[in-house]
């Protein structure tokens, strides 16, 4: 008996069901976890859509982000010959303004999969084509740079192609929408590292234990600790909301804010107790336990020269973990009255991680002193 089964999906079209840890969602053929035959999957460019230079460099960084994770799976980035389809045998990365293949999304992920049953055999299933699309309708604008000031949530007007392409590529590479947890799977433009003037999107731990759950865990060494200040809010249908983290006074009650260059500063008082609150998140293969500071710096660029107001030793982060927290703290006496400060933290101020990405170690909360 030979029935063969032929599913196509959309990322419109699936099905949630998650638990915090472990948020992950993947798509399952009679129990079996849907995922590509191979490690490498070659991805085709449309030379129109993204033409050499600017946009052609966003995409292939998108790329590079999804490929930043601690399973072995990677995509390659080739310029595609011939026309863009979905179900055509190849898979393909266009920007489109036709609807039926939009669906009312800014960017799709459209995905054929086999799935069938054999006797003795057993369940057979293998992703056999993806495609992504960006909506490239012109009110939409992208930015395929890495500018915090050109995306939207830091007073810009663009959505991040990079953002929004890791979370399309996510669904490519087996994933579904995640509404439990802070992760790409969810609201992308709201899963974002920042400082000083960057800012990116990033896979993230649950996509990365996703991915180590699909294709195993990568034979290479790979180490990734980072810290966001974004959390995750509510579930918004099948997508997770998160919202920025924020600053405290001592009773947990969050303190008033002013703008800052697009950003919300609290209002805090010199010599005033608060809670400062940070996502940390182990993006990498294995547990680690680092020491972690927390620093007031006059610009939004977080380093280990600036001033360091605490310490926590022995923080541990594993994947399969976000965690938000918060750190009680006091805001030094001698800081300047009527002036703009950035409360930072940095992960693992040793350095005793062999982080294959370690820029992604540090980002901020504005403060205003009263
Ligand atoms: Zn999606």
């Amino acid at each position: 008996m030979n029935t063969k089964l032929a599913l196509f999906g959309a990322a419109l079209s699936c099905l949630v069901t998650a638990s915090s840890a472990m948020a992950y969602n993947l798509n399952y053929c009679r129990g079996v976890p849907i995922k590509w035959g191979t490690n490498g999957v070659t991805m085709r460019a449309s030379s129109t859509s993204f033409p050499t230079g600017y946009w052609r460099d966003g995409l292939q960084r998108t790329v590079t982000l999804v490929n930043q994770n601690p399973s072995p799976f990677y995509f390659t980035l080739v310029t595609d010959t011939g026309g863009v389809a979905v179900k055509n045998g190849e898979n393909e990365v266009w920007g489109s303004t036709n609807s039926s293949v939009l669906q009312g999304s800014p960017a799709i992920t459209h995905w054929q999969d086999t799935c069938y049953w054999l006797p003795i055999i057993g369940t057979v299933t293998h992703r056999d084509e993806a495609d992504v699309v960006f909506d490239y309708n012109s009110p939409f604008q992208w930015t395929a740079d890495e500018l915090k000031a050109s995306i939207w949530n830091y007073g810009g007007t663009r959505r991040q192609l990079q953002s929004t392409g890791i979370h399309e590529f996510g669904h490519a590479l087996g994933l579904l929408h995640v509404n439990t947890e802070y992760n790409i799977m969810g609201t992308d433009f709201e899963h974002i590292w920042a400082n000083g003037s960057t800012a990116r999107g990033y896979l993230g731990e649950d996509a990365s234990d996703g991915a180590v759950a699909l294709y195993g865990p990568w034979s290479a060494s790979y180490e990734d600790l980072g810290v966001a200040h974004w959390k995750y809010a509510s579930a918004d249908g099948q997508y997770s909301h998160h919202v920025k983290t924020g600053v405290y006074d001592a009773a947990g009650t969050v303190l008033p804010t002013v703008s800052v260059n697009g950003e919300a500063a609290y209002r805090v008082n010199r010599g005033q107790t608060v809670q400062v609150e940070f996502t940390y998140e182990n993006n990498g293969k294995n547990r680690q336990t680092v020491n972690t500071g927390w620093y007031i710096s006059d610009d939004d660029f977080i380093q280990r020269t600036d001033r360091r107001i605490a310490v926590n030793t022995g923080m541990t982060l594993v994947r399969n973990d976000v965690l938000t927290y918060r750190r009680t703290l006091t805001i030094p006496a001698d800081l300047r009255a009527n002036t703009n400060y950035w409360l930072g933290t940095i992960v693992d101020i040793d350095s005793v991680v062999p982080d294959n990405i370690p820029s992604n170690n540090a980002t901020y909360i504005p403060i205003h002193i009263n």
